[in-house]
């Protein structure tokens, strides 16, 4: 699944029902994680496609924290800070892509990373399911962060 996702769905429960609680929105976001890759999702094991795919996904998920921070630069701090929490436990499971790109090395134990591998349902087919998924969390991040206003 996109990292740009996983950060969308750590945003939606950061900002919702774990917002001004950021411990549990990283924790709940890291399960997350694990959770939405089980579910079938885009994925292409060629390195090219792999790679150019990773790049822009990852200034996808970059411009997503972004803009979720500046959309709740109007909430309490409290909010912000439980929105980027839920996005940071979103991402952290993805931190080996990069790890193992530029330090040859994932930093997370074999046997995690073995789950991490093996939980995978992929298809080359489903990347529009992606991108309606990140709609649809964009709407809903978007939504509640409208409804929590500063009290
Ligand atoms: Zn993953």
């Amino acid at each position: 699944m996109l990292v740009t996702n996983h950060v969308l769905a750590g945003a939606v429960l950061g900002a919702g029902p774990l917002a001004e609680r950021p411990v549990q929105a990283f924790a709940t976001g890291v399960v997350s994680h694990f959770v939405l890759d089980q579910v079938p999702h885009w994925g292409d094991q060629r390195r090219g496609v792999f790679l150019v795919t990773a790049v822009c996904d990852g200034l996808a998920g970059l411009a997503a924290i972004a803009l979720v921070a500046r959309a709740s630069r109007r909430q309490r701090p409290a909010v912000l800070l439980s929105a980027l929490a839920g996005m940071a436990g979103g991402a952290f499971p993805d931190l080996d892509k990069p790890s193992d790109l530029f330090f040859g090395r994932s930093p997370f134990p074999a046997r995690i990373d073995a789950f991490h591998a093996r939980i995978q349902r992929e298809s080359t087919r489903r990347m529009p399911q992606e991108v309606l998924v990140a709609a649809g969390l964009s709407a809903v991040v978007a939504l509640l962060l409208r409804g929590a206003r500063k009290s």
